[in-house]
């Protein structure tokens, strides 16, 4: 998928997500708080564009929404300082990092990865990006509503791990390249989707974004 910030066009490259970045949805979960980032990653191939019809997975029990802030790095960038770890980002939007949750459950028990969870096609809906430069990353305020009921509101000042701490942390463990994305986490609020649902999240500083649930 071609992302686009400004006059910057990019190709979606790898997706790493953040998970339990949160505390209030990491008890939520019955999770105990992570010391170090947790991460796994989903295919680019499982984002949705904007507009774009968003199919969910049947017979694989209940499908959450997971509103979340996500950045993309616009350039090549490995063992980043937290304090120039900004300066390698060039959009901002928000997204849903949906999830299979009694899947995720069940491989969690089993000690099992959670691809079948979180890699699945359309497990990724995208919103637009709006430049990096001049936003407080610290203090974005988001939201998501379902059929016009408020499920999740969130503010990356309550991040565990704050947005420079984890683009540092990921900047060690791989080369960033210009088009990866990173689902930055959670907050409370997570709950089911059926088909019929319409989906929104939205910021004030980003903008709003909505797909029908098929
Ligand atoms: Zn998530």
């Amino acid at each position: 998928m071609e992302l686009t910030v400004g006059s910057t066009r990019l190709v979606a490259h790898r997706i790493f997500c953040i998970g339990r970045n949160y505390a209030a949805h990491a008890a939520e979960l019955g999770n105990a708080l992570p010391r170090e980032p947790v991460v796994f990653m989903k295919p680019a191939t499982s984002l949705v564009a904007l507009g774009a019809p968003l199919p969910l997975p049947r017979g694989r029990g209940p499908l959450h929404h997971e509103a979340e802030v996500v950045l993309l790095v616009g350039r090549d960038a490995q063992e980043l300082a937290p304090e120039r770890a900004l300066e390698v980002l060039v959009g901002v939007t928000l997204g849903l990092d949906l999830t299979l949750r009694a899947e995720q459950d069940r491989l969690k028990a089993a000690g099992q990865p959670w691809e079948l969870a979180k890699a699945f096609d359309h497990g990724a809906p995208l919103g637009a990006f709006v430049a990096a430069e001049g936003l407080d990353l610290a203090a974005l305020p988001f939201e998501c509503r379902v059929g016009g009921a408020l499920r999740q509101q969130g503010n990356t000042r309550d991040l565990l791990f704050p947005v420079a701490t984890i683009v540092a942390f990921l900047s060690r463990r791989w080369r960033l390249l210009p088009g990866d994305l990173v689902f930055t986490g959670t907050p409370s609020g997570v709950g089911p989707l059926v088909p019929g649902d319409e989906v929104v999240i939205e910021s004030p500083l980003i903008g709003r974004f909505a797909w029908r649930c098929g």
